[in-house]
């Protein structure tokens, strides 16, 4: 039997249904099961062409499979026959609407065609058949406009300035205030316009109309925008086979006052609450909403004006929800008093708005806490820790406009007022805040880089607000006081301000602030912690078998921290530990930076000793507070790892002098001491525990400080458990003889405090050679923590300080598909992990097992983590709520 490429629905009954995502897209799935019973929702009919045509078209270098043409003139048939019309019709033409729809919703990105099967004839027929000439000849110059737009490649801003031009002429101030007069003209200039620029009358053949949209469809999968949204939302090229296209009948909002279009949400998207909300406008069609040129009413205006569409809106939301058990986005359009519904799917939303449905869903009972902890990207967690004005400040500030709460969080920048110049700031490391009248799918990186977005209008689900709340970047839009008075200066109530001013907003509250407010970060609690509670329970309980065939149960969560700030953070957000706490951070403010420096140039051990000496009580200070933060959980302290070198620079003569003055040097002294520690490749060179074996009484005086420390906070009853971990080993012996001088200096310190402290000593696992001989290493070591920034840099050689330059070329030719750096690479670094947790725990059989390079924050590397018998990850304090998260992802996905 041939292909089947092509799905009817419509007239309460469907081919397909919402399991058929994967070719039917998102859209085509959703129509499919809204028009089919149960539901059996008011949609008007239609049909999809799959996503494996989209898939064969760019196969076949953009020509379609055989076989589809004849399909699609069955179906067409088919779909004349349940309207009772012909497309091309001249008396009674059938107009269908051509929609793109991959599996995973990419709002905006691709091409949608409405009006089509509009020609000079037709026109006349529908004006007369309608009694309406108005409305067919705005519907006629909307379907010139889009198909010459995106079809056929004709810019966009030509037609707007005919339109304006007609408009200025007329005296209009909207597009509904043109008569038929005017919109006839406005057609023959296009028309004119077109012939201009493509040498060519515009396409009259309303089947030639349909096959080029469709084509431009299926291009529009590859336009720049398109590939740009699914880098930044991580999906893959090769993981979708494109989009599918939608052919449907349309169904008008544009009749006049009986009819109208909107979009609506079975719950607050930006909130979570349970209230029905939405938008819409009489007398228009879905384009005029979403591209925000007029600003919309609220979905309970309709409660007044039109109760019975009202009501049979909210029937739909029940029943959707219900069916979905998720919330809805729902677009739908009223032709003169009768309701047809032309899209649901899952709706984006916020991360508060994702935690609070998905808490909500499980408490009517509709989901499990499972399903609710699926439900939850990890990273949308980070819009929740996003910094919140402050309130104190937000007194003292001068509010100057306000618009609507798009997008939560506080966004303050210097104002630009295109998507370019957002970029070129952003390059230069600049915060910018995006200023724009409204928002286009070609801005979208200029979106991506700003600190908030401010658009003058447009409503809750305009571009700029569907975007931004999908980036977690915080937007307040619809704020007609922004006016834009020249390329370089908005007025905002009569106050002028300048590209590179610095304004503020509040996502949350849609206000807008002069200068730069104060924020504040924010704090876990309610359903946050409700959620993160069930996450908690999900990992704390599970059980896994590696493939070593070892058991290993529960999966923590521990932070990376270098100061006390940073364990109170993380204690906050919820750590069970500190994995990683890098001591070299610890130099980096005086006085220990001089002392430190002292030590480094230090001409004998004498010297040296006496060098370490005054350092190390103000390490012992510090240890000694980290500790405490983190009452009672581990805490890993790892022993020094910088190149000496990063310590002791001078880039030219007088630097030289003034750090050889500080030092009480002698400068040519200092400059040979500089070229001596000088290296090629620090990150290869005299690091980590090599300049323990060559100067022990660097470590030494580190464990006497940790030792110190926690003798003292045993005194004082504070609880403790401290881990010392040894950096950059290679070999078991480094490991062998680090320990056995550590444990010399405990037991003095014991001795001397009268303590009976005891410390797991542990190694790093940061080179393919440690992974090898993880057994052997095993012997000396308490634990392991993967370095997986350094097991990456030496598995593909690629230097972390340098592989900017090529990366992007990587990523962008898919010679590799992830960055190394960011997620990690189960083939090279991974395949090492899993033979170090085989035989480190042919040792040891409960070996402990964590990383705590980059990775431990990355929802992909930690779900590899825990397949390959890691015990925790430990990651930066402010992910450590997504990485809870992610967790319990991998453990219930992993049981699935
Ligand atoms: C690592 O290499 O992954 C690690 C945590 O150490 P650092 O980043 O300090 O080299
Ligand atoms: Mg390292």
């Amino acid at each position: 039997m041939a292909t089947k490429y092509v799905y009817f629905f419509g007239n309460g009954d469907a081919d397909g249904d919402e399991s058929m995502r994967a070719e039917l897209g998102g859209k085509g799935a959703n129509l499919a099961q809204m028009a089919k019973a149960p539901l059996s929702l008011p949609v008007p009919p239609g049909f999809t062409i799959t996503t494996d045509v989209c898939q064969e078209y760019y196969k076949l270098d953009r020509n379609y499979p055989e076989g589809l043409s004849e399909q699609v003139d069955e179906y067409l048939a088919k779909l004349e026959a349940a309207m009772g019309k012909k497309l091309g019709d001249e008396n009674d033409p059938l107009l269908v609407s051509v929609r793109s729809g991959a599996a995973i919703s990419m709002p905006g990105m691709m091409d949608t065609i409405l009006n089509l099967g509009l020609n000079d004839k037709a026109v006349e027929g529908l004006a007369k058949k309608t009694g309406n000439e108005k409305f067919a000849y705005d519907a006629y110059r909307r379907f010139i406009q889009m198909y010459g737009d995106v079809a056929m490649g004709v810019d966009h801003d030509k037609f707007e300035a005919i339109l304006e031009e007609v408009k200025e002429k007329a005296g209009a101030k909207s597009d509904q205030e043109l008569s038929v007069e005017n919109l006839k003209e406005v057609v023959a200039k296009y028309k004119e316009m077109y012939k201009e620029v493509k040498g060519e009358e515009f396409p009259q053949d309303a089947k030639k109309q349909m096959w080029g949209a469709i084509g431009a469809v299926f291009g529009s999968w590859m336009n720049p925008r398109a590939i740009k949204y699914r880098k930044l939302n991580n999906i893959k090229e090769g993981a979708l086979k494109g989009t599918a296209v939608s052919v449907m009948a349309m169904v008008f909002g544009n009749k006049g006052d009986t009819s109208g279009t909107g979009v609506c949400f079975s719950r607050d998207p930006s909130t979570g609450e349970n209230v029905f909300m939405g938008e819409y406008l009489m007398n228009a069609q879905g384009e005029d909403v979403v591209a925000g040129i007029r600003t919309p009413q609220k979905l309970s205006e309709l409660e007044k004006t039109n109760k019975a569409i009202y009501d049979e809106l909210c029937q739909i939301r029940d029943r959707l929800e219900k069916h979905y058990r998720d919330m809805q986005d729902m677009e739908f359009t009223v032709e003169e008093g009768k309701l047809f519904m032309l899209q649901c799917r899952n709706g984006k939303r916020t991360g508060a708005a994702a935690i609070k449905i998905a808490v909500d869903l499980v408490n009517e009972g509709l989901i499990t806490k499972e399903e609710a902890i699926l439900r939850v990207e990890p990273e949308q967690l980070n819009q929740l820790l996003l910094p919140q004005l402050d309130k104190d400040a937000v007194k003292k500030a001068l509010e100057i406009a306000s618009g609507l709460n798009a997008s939560p969080g506080a966004g303050c920048g210097q104002i630009v007022f295109t998507a370019d110049e957002a970029e070129a700031w952003a390059k230069e490391g600049k915060k910018v805040l995006l200023v724009r009248k409204e928002t286009s799918p070609d801005d979208i990186a200029g979106m991506a880089v700003a600190q908030g977005i401010l658009t003058s209008t447009g409503g809750r689900t305009s571009h700029a607000a569907v975007v931004a709340r999908g980036m977690g970047t915080p937007c307040v839009c619809g704020c007609s006081d922004v006016v834009f008075k020249d390329a370089n200066t908005i007025v905002v109530n009569g106050k002028a301000y300048k590209k590179g001013a610095f304004l503020t907003i509040d996502g949350a509250a849609g206000k807008v602030y002069e200068g730069q407010v104060a924020v504040k970060p924010a704090a876990i609690s309610g359903d946050l912690e409700k959620f993160l509670g069930w996450a908690d329970e999900v990992r704390n309980n599970s059980v896994r078998t590696t493939a070593s065939g070892k058991t290993v149960k529960g999966f923590d969560v521990y932070a990376n921290g270098d100061t006390p700030k940073n364990a109170e953070d993380a204690f906050r957000f919820g750590a069970k530990g500190i994995g990683l706490c890098r001591t070299e951070h610890m130099f980096f403010d005086e006085p220990k930076l001089t002392a430190f420096q002292k030590m480094i140039v230090s001409e004998s051990t004498e010297a040296r000793k006496e060098n370490l000496a005054k350092i190390l009580p103000l390490q012992q200070k510090d240890f000694y507070e980290i500790i405490k933060a983190m009452n009672g959980y581990p805490v890993t302290i790892r022993l020094l790892d910088p190149p000496l070198n990063e310590f002791i620079q001078a880039e030219d003569d007088k630097a030289l002098k003034a750090l050889a003055k500080k030092l009480g040097m002698k400068p040519a002294v200092l400059g040979q001491k500089v070229s001596a520690l000088d290296e090629h490749n620090p990150m290869l060179g005299h690091r980590g525990c090599r300049l323990a074996i060559t100067y022990p009484e660097i470590y030494e005086m580190q464990v006497e400080a940790i030792a110190r420390a926690t003798a003292q906070l045993d005194k004082e009853g504070v609880a403790h458990k401290v881990q010392i971990m040894i950096p950059n080993v290679v070999s078991y012996r480094e490991v062998e003889v680090i320990r056995g001088q550590a444990e010399a200096v405990i037991a003095k310190v014991n001795e001397e405090c009268g303590t009976k402290l005891t410390f797991e000593i542990g190694s790093m696992v940061e080179f393919p050679r440690t992974a090898l001989i993880a057994d052997k290493v095993a012997n000396f070591a308490d634990f392991f923590s993967f370095g997986t920034n350094d097991l990456s840099q030496t598995t593909f050689g690629f230097s972390r300080d340098d592989y900017g330059k090529f990366i992007e070329a990587y990523l962008d030719g898919r010679i590799i598909e992830d960055d190394p750096f960011a997620t990690l690479d189960p083939d090279g670094p991974g395949a090492l992990m899993e033979i170090a947790e085989a035989k480190g725990r042919s040792v040891k059989a409960d070996l402990h097992l964590g990383i705590c390079g980059e990775h431990g924050g990355d929802p992909a590397s930690i779900a590899l983590c825990y397949k390959i018998g890691l015990n925790y990850v430990s990651c930066s304090p402010f992910r450590v709520p997504l990485a809870r998260l992610a967790g319990a992802q991998a453990v219930i996905k992993s049981q699935k």
